[in-house]
């Protein structure tokens, strides 16, 4: 059996290991292997061309790390400093402790908390006493404005969902990017009484993981485990046929693991209800830049990971993390790195440079300034998203030897590209009509 792979990101890439694992061929077509993930190093520091770590909680990226043999490479973040700021009238206010998401679980630190005024802070108390209930789909700022209030949207939802989705809280449906708590929403009415009745014991470990060289080092060794072909494919025909760099290439599998959108215009030809479907997939871009200062000529004692910066503060960046502080081994001591987020892919240094010495008082220039910008690459879970990935889903299953896998459907992180590659591999293997 040979299985063709289009896209070799995460998701392609362990594809095509979790197959080879299983005694199936494969290829991966990709011009730029990698996708969004990559490392580099500069001037001694180890930063990262797209994502920088995972939830810890979410196990599949940090089993396929063992099975690689690169287990001793995982690690957490700084914890014991782990303190995240938000931006609000000009002033780095701390995000209250206890914090799990939008759900406050610790009442002193919200009582105290600047962040808030008094009535989110009642409204927050006074969530406890809500109804189960079950609501149709609706987005999440609909949903934490019920339960905590409109400026729990603003100063909380936006900005910590700005750094995962790139997208609006006004647009991305509760169901899809906050499953659990919806489902506490039905079960107890209060997402505050079922964070505590779900709650388990501290375990210790950090909340996100890494890898001590970047997780580019992840990348790099699945590219020397797998065949890749370095070439775009340009069409797809039935049976399963692939075009690519001039050539044909006959499979008796393909995965279509490049996103949604690049999927879409693949598909056209083949079944329009399905590219119709799969490109209805909303995607935003967005662009990181990296800048890097003598630590003496930052005056901030960087006792964080950084901060967030909420909309209504009107920013060119929406988060900043201090890298030195959040990850060891990364920065050098004498050194002070500062990774910037923005939604908007074209944003020029000039203005994210700016704003950073503003808000973080450095009079110096930057030893380094780097950026990666990375446009459509972030797919939105909108409204109606679970009903969209059923019906594509449906009409997938319609067609033998065709899988589609990666961010755009059932998890957006690392670790779920990775958990959606090994189904899609094993789902291969165990298919009766290519056996
Ligand atoms: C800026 C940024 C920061 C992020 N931070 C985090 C984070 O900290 N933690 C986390 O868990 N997740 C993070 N994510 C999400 C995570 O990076 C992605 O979900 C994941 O890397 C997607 O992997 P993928 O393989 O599915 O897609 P991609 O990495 O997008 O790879 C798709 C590949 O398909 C190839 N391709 C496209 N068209 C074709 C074609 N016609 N023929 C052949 N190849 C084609 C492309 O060249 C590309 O290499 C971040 C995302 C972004 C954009």
């Amino acid at each position: 059996m040979r299985v063709g792979i289009i896209g070799g990101g995460i998701t392609g890439l362990s594809c095509a290991w979790y197959l080879g694992k299983l005694g199936i061929e494969a290829t991966v077509f990709d011009p730029a292997p990698g996708g969004l993930i990559g490392t580099i190093t500069v001037e001694g520091c180890i930063l990262e061309t797209g994502p920088e770590s995972w939830l810890a909680a979410k196990p599949w990226a940090e089993d396929l790390i063992r099975e690689l043999g690169l287990g001793d490479q995982i690690t957490g973040s700084n914890d014991a400093q782990r303190r995240t700021f938000i931006l609000r009238g000009g002033q780095f206010l701390t995000l209250p402790e206890g914090l799990q998401m939008v759900v406050p679980t610790k009442a002193l630190p919200v009582l105290r908390s600047k962040l808030f005024g008094w009535r989110t802070k009642l409204q927050m108390g006074l969530e406890v006493l809500r109804n189960p209930v079950a609501l149709p789909d609706r987005s999440v700022a609909e949903f934490v404005r019920d339960h905590f209030g409109p400026e729990a949207v603003e100063y909380l939802a936006e900005p910590l969902l700005a750094g995962v989705y790139g997208g609006s809280p006004d647009e991305l449906s509760a169901p899809s990017v906050l499953p659990k708590f919806v489902e506490y929403e039905q079960r107890y009415g209060s997402v505050v009484v079922g964070t505590f009745r779900d709650r388990r014991p501290p375990s210790g470990s950090s909340i996100f993981n890494s890898m001590r060289s970047g997780v580019g080092t992840l990348i790099e060794e699945l590219k020397t485990r797998v065949h890749i072909t370095t070439e775009k494919v340009d069409s797809i025909s039935p049976g399963w046929t692939l075009s690519a760099g001039g050539a044909s290439h006959s499979f008796d599998h393909i995965v279509l693991a490049c996103g949604a959108n690049k999927s879409a215009p693949l598909l056209a030809e083949l079944d329009p209800s399905l590219a119709e479907l799969v490109g209805s997939i909303p995607y935003t871009g967005s662009a990181i830049w990296t800048f890097g200062y003598q630590r003496s000529d930052v005056p901030h004692p960087l006792n964080a990971f950084g901060f967030l910066v909420p909309r209504a503060e009107r920013r060119a960046m929406m988060a900043c993390t201090w890298l030195g502080t959040k990850w060891a081994g990364r920065v050098p001591e004498d050194k002070a790195v500062f990774r910037c987020f923005s939604t908007n892919p074209d944003t020029p240094q000039e203005a994210v440079q700016r704003e950073l010495e503003e808000l973080m008082n450095i009079q110096a220039e930057p030893l380094f300034a780097i950026g990666h910008r990375w446009p459509d690459s972030m797919p939105q879970y909108t409204v109606g998203h679970s009903a969209r990935v059923e019906a594509i889903e449906t009409l997938a299953a319609a067609l033998p030897g065709f899988h589609l896998a990666g961010n755009a459907y059932r998890g957006i992180g690392i670790p779920d590209c990775v958990r959606s590659a090994k189904m899609t591999a094993e789902a291969i293997a165990s298919c009766d009509t290519a056996l």
